[in-house]
């Protein structure tokens, strides 16, 4: 960058995304009297809420758990409608914390940071960025040439950890005379699909709370499975009032809970530690039961060593595989949908008549696992062994390049010029995921070595946001200009979330928390387990003088 900074517009921080991390920094910086700009692709706020439009979505973490507890008020005064929020509400509760605080005024939409560069001369950012261009991959940098470039002490980076979508590279692609679309980057239009032939791809959380929707409308819905998974019920319902009244008595309290739970969530629930092994299969099938007709991650909470025990995971898995085989009235299906993996080993999906949509006339599915797509052509989707599936739409419900791809996906670049893509050449390397050796004064919100998304989020982001708030805080009061993590400490911290991880069943099988579906990706666990005790590890660090970063005052 040879531009003369000396020139460019300045603020305390720029940050980069305007979803539920980005908006609740930017109200932090402000509080905090700085100045501060936020650069948001989409045109407007809700990160993965915004792009998220497709049918049938919605969260797996409850309404009364997901959303901020920062303001009380805000807290009280917001109401939700059902016990899993829909994406409209998340978005409408977006905008409405956007405006109640009046956030819309420093977030420039439509536009994405192309480029992050520390400036070693003037020891600041240097941020380019330029008008985005939609497009269904957006892992493609955007054609725009650079519109503005900015100077800030401080990079904040909150791009969110689901956000750069994944579109497998099948030949063809671009022949396809029909319309296509990733879940991840719905229209907001929608899609009709009344009299099409669909074929959806995938079966992760987006597929498996997509395809009983789209199976009411399509004419007829081929789903295309590269590997079965796991799903509890949700038990969605419409929350009544006196209950929602009745948790906000003592809100506080329950967030203040949950804060104790291993994911953040959950506090409502019994969380068992006992084995399930040291009871008779009657009793725990019958446990299984009960959390079954609860729905959600509470059946999880049944024993407390289905995550971490083989052989007490096989007896929850077996639960779940006779549920499948009791719903899907096609035996030679149901042996199809059958998950071989641990459970929730790849994240578990919560679904609204998943595997009952298999019993529709109108719905077929095609394992794609031996026998994969082999190209997209005009008319549809051919597999290896030559036969053509027909289509009128396809959905991509391909996942992400999870917690480290919207990063990667722009040229950061840290002191001497090292890029953030050669400092993670052998997998993402971060302190505490908030900060990384090489780029000062650089952090990221729920990065890769935090607990981000083995917790509830928004948890996780109001911690991360405090934090990051408070450090900067220390920094001004003691003339510090400059925060940095150390090489020792950043390794250290890489071996301490892979032995935590080790102690689980997660690094068994190939998820995203692995980087294991994106072709060439670095396999590294990349998010912690355990968001109590990294909590209070935050705290320590910070309480010892930010133990672990280098600190520097000129
Ligand atoms: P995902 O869990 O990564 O699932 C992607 C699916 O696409 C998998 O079935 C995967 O198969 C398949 N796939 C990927 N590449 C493929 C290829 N080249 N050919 C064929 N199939 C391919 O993605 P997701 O469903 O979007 O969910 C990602 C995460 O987002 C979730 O785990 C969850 O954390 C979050 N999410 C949450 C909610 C919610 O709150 N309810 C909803 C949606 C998403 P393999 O398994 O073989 O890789």
């Amino acid at each position: 960058m040879t531009a003369d900074t000396q020139d460019l517009v300045h603020y305390d921080a720029v940050v980069i995304g305007a979803g539920f991390a980005g908006i609740y920094m930017l109200y932090k910086l402000r509080r905090l009297g700085l100045s501060a700009k936020v650069y948001e692709t989409g045109d407007d706020v809700g990160g993965t809420w915004y792009w998220n439009r497709y049918p049938g979505a919605r969260c797996d973490v409850e309404s009364l758990e997901y959303c901020y507890s920062f303001d009380p008020e805000l807290a009280q005064e917001w109401e939700w409608t059902e016990r899993y929020p829909a994406q409209p509400e998340i978005l409408r509760y977006a905008q409405h914390v956007a405006e109640r605080y009046d956030l819309y005024q420093d977030i420039q939409f439509n536009t994405k940071v192309t480029r992050a560069a520390f400036d070693d001369r003037t020891g600041r950012w240097l941020v380019s960025s330029a008008a985005a261009i939609d497009h269904i991959d957006h892992n493609h940098a955007p054609a725009g040439a650079t519109t503005d470039l900015v100077a800030a002490d401080y990079l904040i980076c909150a791009v969110g950890c689901l956000s750069s979508s994944n579109v497998p590279d099948i030949s063809g692609i671009d022949t396809f005379a029909g319309e296509v679309c990733h879940t991840g980057r719905y229209p907001k239009e929608g899609i009709d699909f009344a009299g099409k032939r669909v074929g959806v791809i995938g079966t992760g959380s987006s597929g498996i709370q997509a395809i009983p929707v789209i199976a009411e409308t399509a004419e007829h819905l081929t789903v295309f499975q590269r590997t079965p998974q796991y799903a509890i019920p949700a038990r969605n319902h419409p929350l009544d009032p006196k209950e929602q009244a009745q948790v906000k008595a003592e809100y506080r309290r329950l967030r203040e809970k949950n804060k104790a739970q291993q994911g953040a969530l959950g506090a409502r629930f019994d969380w068992n530690e006992g084995s399930v092994l040291d009871v008779e299969a009657t009793e725990a099938f019958k446990e299984f039961d009960a959390r079954w007709e609860i729905g959600g991650f509470a059946f999880l909470g049944a024993y407390g060593d289905i995550a971490r025990n083989p052989e007490a995971n096989h007896v929850a898995a077996d639960f779940v595989k006779a549920k499948i085989r009791e719903t899907v009235t096609d035996p030679e299906v149901a042996e199809r949908l059958i998950p071989t993996t641990y459970i929730g080993c790849k994240r578990l999906v919560l679904d609204t008549d998943y595997f009952a949509t298999y019993n529709r006339d109108n719905v077929a599915l095609v394992d794609i696992s031996e026998n994969t797509i082999a190209e997209i052509t005009s008319r549809g989707l051919c597999t290896a062994d030559g036969t053509e599936h027909d289509l009128d739409v396809i959905v991509f419900a391909t996942g992400y390049d999870a917690m480290t791809g919207s990063l990667l996906r722009i040229d950061v670049c840290g002191r001497g010029g090292l890029s953030l893509a050669e400092q993670w050449h052998a997998g993402p390397r971060t302190y505490l995921g908030l900060s990384v050796p090489g780029f000062p004064n650089m952090f990221t919100i729920t990065g890769p070595g935090s607990p981000s998304v083995l917790a509830n989020m928004i948890v996780c982001i109001e911690q991360h946001v405090d934090w990051i708030g408070d450090c900067i805080s220390y920094m001004r009061a003691k003339g510090h200009r400059h925060i940095e993590a150390s090489e020792e400490a950043a390794e250290a911290w890489v071996d301490h979330v892979n032995l935590v991880a080790s102690y689980t069943l997660y690094p068994t099988c190939n998820s995203w928390y692995l980087g294991a579906n994106i072709p060439g990706k670095t396999r590294v666990f990349m998010p912690l387990p355990g968001f109590p005790p990294y909590a209070e590890k935050c705290d320590q660090v910070a309480a010892a003088g930010y133990e672990g970063f280098q600190l520097i005052s000129s």
